[in-house]
């Protein structure tokens, strides 16, 4: 069998593979709560209908997370595929226009929350594990899967739980089909370093500012000062610095985020996501509290921003600041030119007919923690759409289209042959 009579089966199988995920969609599994029970039950049964072992783990009941594996026929290195199950919450479903777990398909597209973030690339992996899984006979190394939950408040029960305690899940390689543009192929993210300032004087009657400093207005003059950090110059390798510069990166990065985000990408941002002080309008306030919400790009330590702001705060004596830990990650990164770049590229310029380029990401997502523990982990997935919007929808064409390219570029590392 080759990679193209597999490509040619998961076509022939279209209307099952659809059938899946909408009724994954259909599993509600808003975060909070969390609850993916119903979500997993899917997947467990699309596999094991295609005789493909799984087990549900992890610590908490209601949160399990899908895990497979299977080993190729000889030695070879071993790929890993992780998507979520959990998905941004509806509230009250204002500005749908449908119910949010309709699984509705119209006109090509399949609607419903979680389509885009990630239920869509989350199944395209599971059915590029599924379809090795059946050919592992042709393949080297060995594979494994990770549908995972907890993802969206920070996965301390899914990808770092099974991490932490499951060497099996670590790898060589990731891929992960969060959605990003059939454009790009993200290999890193910012980190986010989140503060909170308070800014304390005697207050007074509003007339009588010989009494008291405005914490009000020291807060405005400090939020000016904090522009500082940035202007820091990240720190990168030079041929990682070459690469972000290339036009065709920095364009696929403007057609995936809007225009602006090759600038964005690339440097630290300061957005002041709260700000609270006083009473009332004739009154000098006590108190000011602010919160800061700084995006540190590659290059850029969460210690070199706090530096800047360590130093600003010196002329702010009536100011003092919080580090919000565990809202605050530094940024991840794996090679821009790794082997499974171009395994990518080459088969979604074939599949999809668009060849994507090795981009660096704003948003964050689960392959931090391999990154991190330094196995390189790739992003190829769906455009975003109207991700964490109302009415949010996915192309069906490029649902097929991303299992296609992840089932390929998985057989191609795992040198399934021509
Ligand atoms: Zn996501």
């Amino acid at each position: 069998m080759s990679k193209q009579a597999m490509l040619d089966a998961i076509d022939a199988e279209r209307d099952t593979l659809i059938a899946f995920l909408r009724d994954f969609v259909r599993a509600p599994t808003p975060n909070p709560p969390g609850d993916t029970r119903d979500a997993a039950a899917i997947i467990r049964d699309f596999l094991a209908a295609r005789g493909v072992p799984c087990e549900l783990v992890g610590p908490q009941e209601s949160m399990p997370n899908v895990v497979s594996e299977c080993d190729g026929a000889r030695a070879g290195p071993r790929l890993v595929y992780n998507g979520h199950m959990d998905v941004f919450p509806v509230g009250d479903a204002h500005g749908w226009t449908r119910d949010p777990w309709s699984g509705d398909i119209e006109e090509g597209r399949l609607h419903g929350r979680g389509t885009c973030d990630m239920k869509t690339g989350t199944a395209a992996s599971i059915i590029a594990y599924a379809y090795l899984y059946a050919r592992r006979a042709e393949l080297a190394g060995s594979v494994a899967l990770t549908a995972v939950s907890d993802e969206e408040t920070g996965g301390r029960w899914g990808t770092r739980w099974l991490l932490e305690n499951d060497t099996r899940w670590r790898g060589d390689c990731v891929l992960n089909g969060e959605p990003g543009s059939l454009d790009t192929i993200r290999f890193s993210e910012k980190g986010t370093l989140r503060l909170k300032f308070e800014v304390l004087a005697a207050g007074a009657h509003g007339a009588y500012v010989h009494r008291s400093a405005s914490p009000t207005r020291i807060a405005a003059a400090l939020i000016q000062r904090l522009a500082d950090v940035e202007a820091i110059e990240p720190s990168l390798p030079a041929s990682l610095k070459a690469h972000l510069q290339r036009d065709d990166v920095r364009r696929a990065l403007d057609v995936a985020m809007g225009a602006g985000a090759a600038d964005v990408v690339s440097r630290t941002t300061v957005n002041v996501g709260v700000l609270n002080g006083g009473l009332k309008i004739n009154m000098i306030p006590d108190r000011c509290v602010f919160e800061v919400d700084i995006r540190l790009p590659v290059g850029t330590e969460p210690e070199a921003a706090l530096a800047v702001i360590e130093k600003i705060l010196v002329d702010f004596p009536q100011a003092s600041m919080e580090v919000q830990t565990w809202h605050s990650t530094p940024p991840n990164v794996c090679a821009h030119d790794h082997p499974m770049i171009d395994l990518i590229a080459n088969n979604a310029e074939k599949i999809a007919g668009r060849r994507p380029v090795a981009v660096p990401s704003i948003g964050s997502t689960d392959c931090r923690y391999w990154r991190r523990s330094g196995v390189p982990a790739y992003v190829y997935g769906p455009a975003p759409g109207r991700m964490a919007m109302s009415d949010e929808s996915v192309d069906l064409d490029e649902f097929i289209a991303v299992a296609k390219v992840h089932a390929a570029a998985g057989w191609d590392y795992l040198d399934g042959g021509a």
